[in-house]
């Protein structure tokens, strides 16, 4: 089910408890329902939707609704709010800070979109003003230098990579230390990623923060990974300060749960969304204007 699908399914049972001549406890559960289904089919786990349907039972109170109160208008919002609360850990996002180095860590899986969500945001920040530079701290997978390094031409963006150095945490700190030197505002450091989640990346990992000390920590996640992406946003949480989140390929067809266990499992604010293979394909993110969108 992709994430239109879901979407639709969920105004689809709003609208008809709209439509509906009564609204009473039946009502409710049927769409409680709805909108439970239409979640699990979009992978969201289900203890997440179990909290989120008390949550929302806990705030309509049908007895105690005054007659002539537009309980259909209050329904709607209650539902809506619940779909934010899903996407918006309720925290300020990490925004750098003028006259220093802000150092940016990226984690996540082989594959997820790493690389690419480096150089997209290395060029966010380049095109609204910063001095930014990228350093590949990926020494495991063979074509991870090449590949930030011809992303570097392209975008015109400082780059530091060794393809000798086999210690990634040496290759970070080294990076880190050039551009610091040079005095750039934004410095984003690309990390291995490895194919699955195993102990020797997470050492990896949380060696490079105490190293390069990250004013932010980046969690990049495949939106296409389902039922899996709780796990996966909770092991990275748990190895280092993860800080925000960018969800990739939310241009395929996604089902875009897994953003939902992302933050649940990470307790971060999604900052942007991958939504293409190219430079420029990366969208603020904004909870209530997804949800808007979900609903159409
Ligand atoms: P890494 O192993 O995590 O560094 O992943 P890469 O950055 O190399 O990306 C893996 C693949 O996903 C590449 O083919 C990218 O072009 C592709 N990719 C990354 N982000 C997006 C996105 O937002 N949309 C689409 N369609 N493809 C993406």
């Amino acid at each position: 089910m992709v994430l239109a699908d879901w979407g639709n399914q969920i105004s689809s049972a709003l609208a008809a408890m709209s439509n509906s001549t009564i609204i009473n406890e039946e009502t409710i559960n049927h769409l409680l329902k709805e909108v439970g289904n239409a979640l699990s089919r979009a992978d969201v786990s289900m203890s997440l939707i179990i909290k989120m349907r008390k949550n929302i039972q806990a705030q309509i109170k049908l007895d105690q609704m005054a007659a002539g109160l537009n309980k259909r208008r209050i329904i709607r919002k209650v539902v809506f709010d619940e779909l934010i609360k899903l996407l918006d850990p309720g925290v300020t996002p990490w925004k750098p800070t003028k006259g220093k180095s802000n150092i940016i860590m990226f984690v996540g899986l082989q594959g997820a979109g790493k690389t690419t969500s480096v150089t997209k945001l290395a060029h966010f920040y380049k095109r609204k003003g910063w001095n930014t530079a990228m350093v590949c701290a990926d020494t495991f997978r063979a074509g991870a230098f090449a590949q930030l390094q011809h992303n570097a031409t392209k975008a015109k963006i400082p780059f530091y990579g060794s393809e000798s150095e086999k210690d990634p945490v040496a290759a970070a700190k080294k990076g880190v230390e050039i551009f610091r030197k040079e005095g750039a505002e934004i410095i984003i450091v690309d990390t291995s990623g490895r194919h699955k989640q195993e102990s020797e990346l997470f050492k990896e990992m949380s060696e490079i923060e105490t190293v390069i000390q990250p004013d932010n920590v980046i969690f990049v996640m495949d939106s296409s990974i389902g039922q899996a992406a709780y796990d996966q946003a909770m092991a990275f949480k748990t190895s280092v300060k993860v800080g925000s989140v960018i969800i990739t390929k939310m241009d395929g067809n996604s089902k875009g749960g897994g953003a939902i266990s992302a933050v649940a499992a990470t307790q971060s604010p999604i900052i942007f969304i991958g939504s293409g293979e190219h430079i420029p394909d990366l969208e603020i993110f904004n909870p209530t204007s997804f949800v808007s969108k979900l609903l159409g």
